[in-house]
């Protein structure tokens, strides 16, 4: 019987380990709960307007149709049982099991809200294409809020808090302030859109942590000169549908009225990795990721492989070269299982650097002791997510969105509509099943 390779996940560690066993004798079933491969970098553009989700998000069957020892299924994995080496996964209420002799687990990270899941309800995480249409809508909601409101309803209205000053936050922060100052400038006839407050708080002292010290200063320097107002050393306490509460170190307290807050800190592990964990005496570290073997395997299990951001390996960030890598090096280890041959060494993770945008024409790379900055760093940036975007019509329009967006502050995904808006509350509140029954034509139920 021909070996079996199941792979959870269509992000960059599933298609990539995919990908990677293009070739091997081995009959690959991804499952994965989204029909797409999510390029989440360009999350916040999609979320300001700047692209719209087909741009970073391309179908995963069609990237792998010419892959012919690849099936594609969507579903959403509920289990895995190591000792019957099943996958059990649901496509809404219709129940499935696969079987494998190696198993991939490459099912991301969601969004850690420090223990306070209820900030969510009024500050969303940005982690999927839904977190991003629903944030686009309460963005350019806000603005269009403000055309009617007065005084400190206007005021309100027109503050926008972001928490978390990573990559993401930094990124959300100059990209909203660059939608009011420029893309909307002259849009609206009561208020001036240039006036729009946005507040990037984090708990750490420098923005950027993991880009050092120079560049988090510079990186600052280059916010607070586009308009953005930087809080650092400010612990969140409170996120209410009227605004956010900080605390300082030095005991002092902020409350910050604003109708639109966005949440971009903190990661907590699938909770597929405690399933994992609890069957193979893994650990999971304090952010729910699989600790994994030196080969990316989890106790007791060779044929078993943790990938992307759900490991948890030395040196590795929660970033799409660790991913990739993982994936990479999984896919040569289960291509010499398949073969007879022995094994690969440990994992290396090699550091290709990160980079994060500012502005137009403005952004932050550090590729080890290397540091660059402004003009050269964008344009290595737009060279570099080009590269790793799925699929030429992507590539193609996507680079023509942002030349018009670069060429002249315009934004063509601007769309909004209700259920952007309220569509991830209400889901919840029509409870599970729900789903299911409107596939079939039911009416949906409350629990
Ligand atoms: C907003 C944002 C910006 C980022 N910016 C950068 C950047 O600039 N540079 C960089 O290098 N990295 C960046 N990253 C990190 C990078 O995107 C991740 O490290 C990378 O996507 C990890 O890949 P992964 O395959 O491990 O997980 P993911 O890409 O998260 O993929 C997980 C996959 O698993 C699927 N899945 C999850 N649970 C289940 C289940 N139960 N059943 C079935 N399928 C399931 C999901 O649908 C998805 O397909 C960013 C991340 C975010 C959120």
């Amino acid at each position: 019987m021909t070996h079996r390779t199941v792979i959870i996940g269509s992000g960059f560690g599933g298609l990539f380990a995919s990908k990677a066993l293009k070739g091997v004798e081995t009959d690959i079933t991804l499952i994965a709960k989204t029909t797409t491969h999510l390029f989440q970098p360009l999350l916040y553009q999609v979320a300001t307007g700047v692209l719209s989700e087909g741009e970073i998000a391309p179908t995963t069957r069609e990237i792998l149709r010419r892959q012919k020892n690849v099936g594609v299924l969507l579903g959403l994995v509920e289990n895995v049982d190591l000792e019957q080496r099943k996958v059990y996964w649901r496509f809404h209420d219709s129940r499935h099991e696969t079987e494998y002799d190696s198993l991939i687990v490459a099912a991301g990270a969601g969004q850690s809200f420090f223990g306070n899941d209820h900030f969510a309800t009024y500050a969303p995480g940005m982690k999927t294409i839904d977190d991003a249409l629903e944030l686009r809508a309460r963005i350019l909601k806000a603005f269009e809020m403000a055309e009617f409101l007065e005084g400190e309803d206007r005021r309100r209205a027109l503050t926008f808090v972001v928490v978390g000053a990573g990559p993401t936050g930094v990124e959300m922060a100059g990209q909203i302030r660059e939608l009011a100052a420029a893309t909307l400038a002259k849009e609206f006839r009561n208020y001036d859109p240039r006036d729009a407050r946005v507040i990037l708080v984090d708990a750490v002292d420098q923005v950027l942590p993991a880009f050092g010290e120079s560049l988090g200063k510079e990186t600052e320097r280059k916010l607070e000169k586009l308009g953005v107002e930087v809080r650092l050393g400010a612990f969140v306490t409170d996120v209410t549908d009227a605004g956010v509460t900080l605390k300082f170190k030095d005991g002092r307290e902020e409350h910050i009225e604003s109708f639109c807050k966005v949440w971009a800190a903190g990661v907590q592990g699938n909770e597929l990795g405690r399933t994992l964990a609890e069957q193979s005496g893994a650990e999971l570290d304090r952010a729910g990721r699989v600790v994994v073997n030196e080969d990316l395997t989890i106790p007791g299990h060779p044929e078993v492989f943790v990938i992307g951001d759900l490991m948890s390996f030395p040196g590795v960030p929660g970033v799409a070269q660790g991913a990739i890598q993982s994936a990479k090096h999984v896919a040569k280890t289960i291509a010499a299982d398949v073969e007879g041959k022995p094994r690969p060494g440990p994992f290396k993770y090699r550091d290709r650097g990160s980079m994060a945008t500012i502005a137009k024409f403005s952004a932050v790379v550090k590729v080890g002791k290397f540091e660059i900055t402004g003009f050269i760093a964008w344009v290595m940036w737009l060279f570099l997510h080009l590269l790793y975007i799925a699929g030429f019509k992507q590539r193609v329009t996507t680079l023509l969105s942002w030349a018009l967006t670069f060429i002249s502050n315009g934004r063509s995904q601007r769309v909004v509509t209700n259920q952007q808006l309220i569509g991830r509350l209400a889901i919840a509140r029509l409870g599970k099943g729900s789903s299911a029954k409107l596939m079939r034509g039911e009416p949906p139920q409350e629990d």
